[in-house]
């Protein structure tokens, strides 16, 4: 297996770095304190081809591998989590899910606009009840013959309140079980569609997470992806390649914090050496720089098999448990190393470790993750 980046792919990677020194750098700890979601940011994103990075140019998409967006994942995520997490719920979910499982009216109405940043995208799959327990769907929406009524709770909705365009997973027919689950795409604005209040969260605090509420939402036909029934395939399928994304977040998390304790440890000095020189600390950033080569390796792993159309259901969801991981132990260790300047906002480290902990979280919980992989190991 070749992981050597191409020329294009080394590229991204400077790109990537480039905008999130000059564009996410700016201001992180202030969106972070007041909870902004990072509109400007978003923007420049989209009209740089970040948003629809592996979709067709002729849907407005920049026509990439995974490979490549999980490298400008890993950059972006080194600065700001915040910003990433959109660009990461919009490329994988949203806009792989409408090219890969939507007609071409729905990929020309939507996926068009989604590409460019005109507007970005959520993906509506967990409610109060219905977390890792995805098929407990309580949200309804039932054949009216031209039109489906939605009504039911969404809970944890990233771009909740600044997306356009929702996908919802909801139930049409109880009997069929996860068989009778649907996905439908909801304008923003929709009569009956409602936007709680945002989350007050201990980390990925600029991003945008709201519940929504669905109270006799008439949602066309038309709106529906795939075949009637089709929708928790649909939810499974997209999630498998958004995990990919979600890991690639994680390692860019890690690395980002290493960087910062790397270069701390070799300015900090006590008992009249640079504290790099420590072996104490020396062992930490050892540990750090092996367990993020790991993830990094897990990750292209996994971007690899889903470039090469293998089946990518177990390699992404070991990439994303790792890499987990491996940001929660690094960026806890990062603090240690800058002792008490760790604990204050002004070196970063304290907000990657918070925004660390969410990737162990969605997308299904490293509890879920083991859960997948077992399955697929036991089943061989
Ligand atoms: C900031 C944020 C953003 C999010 N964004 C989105 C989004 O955009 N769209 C969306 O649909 N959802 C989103 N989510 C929801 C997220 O995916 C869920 O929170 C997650 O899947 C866990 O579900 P839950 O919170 O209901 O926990 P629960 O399912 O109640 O789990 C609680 C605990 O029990 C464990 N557990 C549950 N079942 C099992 C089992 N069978 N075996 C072992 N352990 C188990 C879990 O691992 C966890 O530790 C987001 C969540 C957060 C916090």
């Amino acid at each position: 297996m070749d992981f050597t980046l191409s020329e294009e792919q080394l590229m991204i990677q400077q790109a990537a770095r480039d905008f999130a020194q000059t564009e996410l750098l700016p201001g992180v700890i202030e969106r972070d304190d007041a909870q902004k979601f990072p509109e400007e940011q978003i923007k420049k994103l989209g009209e740089l081809g970040f948003l629809g990075m592996m979709v067709d140019p002729k849907y407005g998409g920049s026509g990439l591998d995974t490979l490549s967006y999980a490298i400008a994942m890993e950059e972006l995520s080194k600065v700001d989590a915040s910003s990433s997490v959109v660009v990461s719920v919009n490329n994988s979910l949203v806009c792989w899910g409408l090219e890969t499982f939507a007609s071409e009216e729905q990929k020309q109405k939507f996926l068009t606009k989604l590409t460019t940043g005109e507007m970005i995208g959520a993906f509506c799959l967990s409610e109060p009840e219905a977390g890792s327990d995805a098929t407990s769907q309580k949200t309804t929406a039932i054949d009216k013959g031209d039109h489906y009524l939605l009504n039911g709770t969404k809970n944890w909705i990233t771009n909740g309140s600044t997306a356009g365009v929702y996908l919802v997973i909801a139930q049409t027919d109880v009997e069929k079980g996860h068989k009778g689950i649907n996905a439908l795409i909801v304008e923003k604005g929709t009569p009956g569609f409602e936007i709680g209040p945002k989350e007050n969260k201990l980390g990925i605090r600029g991003s945008d997470t709201h519940s929504l509420m669905f109270n006799d939402v008439k949602v066309p036909k038309e709106n529906r992806i795939g075949e009637d029934g089709f929708g928790f395939k649909f939810a499974m399928k997209t999630l498998s390649g958004g995990r990919i994304g979600i890991a690639a977040q994680a390692l860019g998390i890690a690395a980002g914090a290493y960087e910062l304790a790397l270069k701390y440890s070799k300015e900090r000095k006590s008992f009249g050496t640079e504290i790099c020189n420590h072996q104490a600390i020396a062992f930490k950033l050892a540990d750090m720089h092996t367990e993020i080569e790991a993830a990094r390796l897990l990750v292209y792993k996994a971007a690899l098999d889903k470039d090469n159309g293998n089946n990518y259901d177990l390699s992404s969801a070991m990439a994303k448990l790792f890499a987990s991981k491996v940001a929660m132990d690094t960026t806890v260790e990062a603090v240690q190393i800058h002792g008490g300047n760790g604990f204050v906002k002004d070196y970063h480290v304290e907000r990657l470790m918070r925004d660390a902990k969410i990737t162990q979280i969605y997308e299904g919980t490293s509890e879920i993750q083991k859960i997948v992989i077992s399955r697929s190991i036991i089943k061989q």
